[in-house]
C-alpha cells in the first residue's frame, strides 16, 4: 500500500487535507521516521499527483477497534434505508452518550443501542433525551443502557468539566465555539460570564489565557459542579474564575463593569441590555435567531448600544442549527 512521505512538522496540515480527499487510508497506522511522517493513503491515482513523496510501505493495520466507524454505517447492517433517515446526530460526553429517537425508530431502541457500542465501545451508559425544560435548561434524559447514572467527566479544549445531565445544562457541541473564545481574550483580561453553568467556557478561557473572570450561575447544582470543576483544572488554569451563585439579573448590577462579557444566555430570556451595561471592550452574547431576524437581531443590538451611549460594531456569527430555520448566533458587539 502507497504512503505518503511528509517532514514532520507538516504531518498534521498533510493528513488534514488527505483526509477531505478522501486519500487517507485510516485502517493503517502512520510511522515515523527520524524526522519525516509517512501517512497510509488508499491506492488512488490521485495520491500521486499531490507533489508529496509517495512510497510503497506495508503500514500496520490498526486493530478493528480502533478504526473509526459511524453509527449510520454500523446500523446500515440492521436498519432499512427508510429507517435510517431517521436516524439523528447524537453526542458523547465522557462515557455517555445521548441521542434523540424519533418515534419512527421507536422499535429500533436495542438496534441503535448496539450499534453505540460498537462505535464507542467505551460507553457506560445510553440515554435518550428529550427536551430542555424549565429555567435551568435541564433535559429531560431517559437511560436506555448501561448504568443508571448520568454524571461523568468530559474532556474538551484541555480541560475536564464534570457533568450531571440530570442537574445541570452541558452542551459539548459548543466545543469549537468555546475555543473560538477563549483565542480572542488577551492576557490581563478582566472578563464576566453571566449563566455559567457548569462553568465550560470560564474553564476553557483560563486554561488559555491568564484572566480574571467573574461567573454566575442560578442554579445550584450546577454551581457546586463549577466549583468542583475549578477544583479538579487548577492546575491546568492559566487564569482565575470566581463564581458566584444568584440571580444574573440581581447580581450583575452590584458588579463593576469587564473588558469583556461572555452571555450564553439561555433561550427566552432577554439579557441584552444587562449584559452589554457591564461591558467596557467586548460583549459576546448568544441567542436563537431565525434566519429571517438575523438583521433585526443586529439593529436592536445597536439601538441598545445607542440607549446606553455607546458606540458598537456588531458582527453577527451563526454558531449552531437550532432547529430548522433558526439558527444559535452569536453577536460579537466591539463597544467603543
Ligand atoms: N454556559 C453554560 C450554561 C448555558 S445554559 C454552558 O454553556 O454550558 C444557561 C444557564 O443559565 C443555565 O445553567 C441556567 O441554570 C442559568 N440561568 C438561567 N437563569 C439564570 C439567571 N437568572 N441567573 C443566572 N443563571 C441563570
Amino acid at each position: 500500500m502507497p504512503a505518503v512521505k511528509v517532514p514532520r512538522r507538516e504531518a498534521e496540515p498533510v493528513k488534514r487535507r488527505l483526509k477531505k480527499l478522501n486519500l487517507y487510508d485510516g485502517k493503517r497506522r502512520p510511522r515515523r521516521e527520524d524526522e519525516y511522517v509517512l501517512l497510509p493513503v488508499i491506492e488512488d491515482g490521485r495520491v500521486y499527483s499531490l507533489g508529496y513523496e509517495v512510497l510503497p510501505v506495508e503500514l500496520p493495520l490498526r486493530p478493528e477497534r480502533q478504526i473509526y466507524k459511524n453509527l449510520e454505517s454500523v446500523l446500515a447492517e440492521r436498519l432499512s434505508r427508510e429507517e435510517l433517515k431517521y436516524l439523528r446526530r447524537y453526542d458523547v460526553m465522557g462515557d455517555i452518550a445521548v441521542i434523540q429517537i424519533p418515534p419512527e425508530l421507536e422499535h429500533r431502541i436495542e438496534d441503535i443501542v448496539w450499534g453505540l457500542r460498537k462505535v464507542h465501545p467505551f460507553l457506560k451508559v445510553i440515554a435518550r433525551k428529550g427536551f430542555h425544560e424549565g429555567a435551568f435548561r435541564i433535559r429531560d434524559y431517559s437511560i436506555i443502557w448501561g448504568e443508571e447514572r448520568l454524571e461523568t467527566v468530559h474532556r474538551e479544549n484541555g480541560v475536564q468539566i464534570k457533568v450531571d445531565l440530570s442537574k445541570a445544562f452541558f452542551n459539548p457541541r459548543m466545543k469549537g465555539e468555546r475555543y473560538r473564545l477563549a483565542q480572542l481574550v488577551r492576557d490581563g483580561e478582566r472578563v464576566l460570564i453571566p449563566f455559567a453553568g457548569v462553568l465550560p467556557y470560564a474553564l476553557v478561557v483560563a486554561r488559555y489565557r491568564r484572566v480574571k473572570i467573574t461567573a454566575v450561575e442560578l442554579n445550584k447544582e450546577a454551581y457546586e459542579l463549577g466549583l468542583e470543576n475549578v477544583e479538579r483544572n487548577r492546575k491546568r488554569l492559566k487564569g482565575e474564575i470566581e463564581f458566584l451563585h444568584g440571580d444574573a439579573f440581581k447580581v450583575l448590577p452590584e458588579l463593576p463593569s469587564y473588558d469583556r462579557v461572555v452571555s450564553p444566555t439561555p433561550r427566552g430570556v432577554d439579557a441584552l441590555a444587562l449584559t452589554l451595561s457591564k461591558a467596557e471592550r467586548w460583549l459576546h452574547y448568544y441567542d436563537f435567531v431565525h434566519e429571517g431576524e438575523i438583521e433585526r437581531f443586529r439593529a436592536r443590538i445597536l439601538e441598545e448600544c445607542l440607549k446606553l451611549g455607546r458606540d458598537c460594531a456588531v458582527r453577527v456569527k451563526k454558531v449552531s442549527d437550532f432547529k430548522p430555520h433558526v439558527f444559535k448566533v452569536c453577536a460579537d458587539v466591539e463597544v467603543r
